[in-house]
């Protein structure tokens, strides 16, 4: 990215670009320390809001914190809206009775590219998983480790009825393949569906169906692996490359970070966008759902999740939802800690075939810091939304299914904290993707979001950064961008 640079008629960078601003927006260059996410109300209310703002980011997930980033470290003032009352998006974490429940199963892996670029790892105190997984098939458990990390363990796996010795071979072959790409390359290589990927690889069915259904499955949310194999290579590359982990205060802690480094007054929560539209100028407004209208000079980004686009733009655009969309719901227990089997910080996943359980884990034992002292806290997360039954329903299935896993004895013990049903968690990603979709729909506005890019955190956050390179460059700031 190149930075134009111009002779400054003032000391201050933002008002140089637009002489016309009626009233100069207040950019209070300070960073919050008030925001967090899992206890924030906002105190700014709708009556002392700037009526106009240079740029206005409607969405604080993600990508609309990455969008205000780049435009902050630009000196860009705008305004971020997050109809919620937090920032974060779908990545929240809220405190019951001191334990701290990720709204969803959600993995932060290292070595995702433009996360790295973003945050700061240290501070975000981030607790790893051990690399590989325990597969309950057959009435027992069979690990599947990273040979790199866990060589004894990965080879004393290779007799496993989860798949052949060429299998677990062929992973490791798969791996070279996908460390040889560059990002750019995997995320616009030919794609077919996963499965047809693993099965054109000489995967075995077994370890297609006792692991990588299981697993992928899991992250994609879709047991069927239908989705991109853009996306399989990608986050099997980062896989390879980085640990799995969760930040000790919780997956909110990421968005939380990025929030954290913003201007104080440029993010309103419990403030909800319902329209944007140019009116008479060239660059649009926002209005709010209370009525009142926001203009903006440079323009606007619309930083929401696919679904709620369509209401806000009606007529700009005409996104195809493509269907169906990724949907899970994650059960929270807490137990005693001598009333789990394990302490290893090991993710769990069903590769029997049968059940509603996909995956889960001992969350303690990969962060303590989510549970009050002395209690173990327990994910189980299944995918799909299971509509037709109630939490109770889900609670006793789940329980029967896990007495299987663990002895009676112990899971009947465990405690319900509560189910998270997430309707809509990620974009249906299937081939035909565009992983990198174009975010500009006119000159002045913007859009972001994973479902332009891939349906990751590091997709979401290069989304934001897309989306204010192509204002800032249409609003000549700056002459080229990545
Ligand atoms: C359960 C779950 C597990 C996941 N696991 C992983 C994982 O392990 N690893 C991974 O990389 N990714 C994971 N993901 C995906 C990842 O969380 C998303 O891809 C990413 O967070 C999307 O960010 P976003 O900013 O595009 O959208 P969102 O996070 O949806 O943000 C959109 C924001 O816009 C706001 N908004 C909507 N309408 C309006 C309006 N009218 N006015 C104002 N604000 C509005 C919303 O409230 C929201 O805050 C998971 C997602 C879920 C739900």
């Amino acid at each position: 990215m190149t930075i134009i640079t111009l002779s400054l008629p003032s000391t201050n960078p933002s008002s140089f670009f637009f002489h016309s601003s009626p009233k100069p927006f207040k950019f209070n260059p300070k960073s919050s320390s008030q925001l967090s996410p899992t206890t924030t109300t906002t105190t700014t209310t709708t009556s002392s809001l700037p009526k106009t703002s240079k740029v206005i980011i409607i969405g604080a997930g993600l990508a609309g914190l990455a969008a205000a980033t780049h435009l902050n470290s630009q000196n860009i003032p705008f305004l971020l809206l997050e109809s919620s009352n937090a920032v974060g998006g779908r990545v929240r974490t809220d405190i019951v009775d001191g334990f701290l429940l990720d709204r969803g199963f959600q993995i932060f892996i290292t070595a995702y590219p433009e996360a790295q670029k973003l945050l700061n790892y240290q501070s975000l105190n981030l607790q790893k998983f051990y690399s590989g997984a325990k597969i309950f098939y057959d009435g027992k458990f069979h690990t599947v480790a990273d040979p790199l990390r866990h060589f004894l363990d990965s080879a004393k796996s290779l007799t496993n009825p989860i798949g052949s010795i060429f299998d677990k071979l062929l992973i490791g072959t798969t791996r070279i393949g996908v460390l040889t790409k560059s990002d750019e390359q995997i995320l616009t290589a030919e794609e077919v569906p996963t499965i047809e990927l693993l099965n054109k690889l000489g995967f075995s069915d077994s370890i297609i169906r006792r692991f990588f259904r299981p697993f992928f499955g899991g992250i994609f949310f879709d047991p069927n692996l239908e989705t991109s194999s853009r996306l399989f290579d990608f986050i099997f590359k980062c896989l390879a490359l980085g640990e799995n982990t969760l930040p000790a205060n919780g997956i909110s802690a990421i968005p939380e970070q990025l929030a954290a480094r913003l201007p104080s007054d440029s993010i309103l929560l419990n403030t909800k966008a319902v329209s944007v539209d140019f009116g008479s100028s060239d660059s649009p407004r926002v209005t709010l759902q209370n009525g009142e209208i926001l203009n903006s000079e440079l323009g606007v980004i619309v930083a929401v999740e696919e679904p709620a686009l369509i209401k806000l733009l009606p007529g700009k655009i005409n996104p195809v939802v493509k269907k169906p969309v990724r949907s899970t719901v994650c059960l929270y227990f807490t137990a005693n800690p001598d009333q789990i089997p394990v302490q290893d910080p090991v993710l769990f996943l069903n590769g029997s075939g049968k059940g509603i359980v996909n995956n889960m884990f001992f969350v303690t034992n990969v962060a303590p810091s989510y549970s009050p002292q002395n209690k173990a806290l327990i994910s189980v997360s299944l995918i799909g939304l299971f509509k037709d039954e109630s939490d109770d329903e889900l609670v006793s299935k789940v329980i029967e299914e896990l007495s299987d896993w663990y002895g009676d004895k112990m899971v009947k013990k465990w405690k319900h904290l509560r189910t998270y049903r997430i309707e809509y968690a990620q974009p249906n990603q299937c081939p035909p993707t565009n992983l990198k979709k174009n975010p500009t729909i006119e000159p002045g506005l913007y859009l972001c979001g994973d479902y332009l890019t891939s349906a990751t955190f590091d997709g979401a956050l290069v989304s934001g950064r897309r989306a204010a390179e192509s204002l800032l460059m249409d609003r000549a700031f700056i002459a080229n961008a990545s």
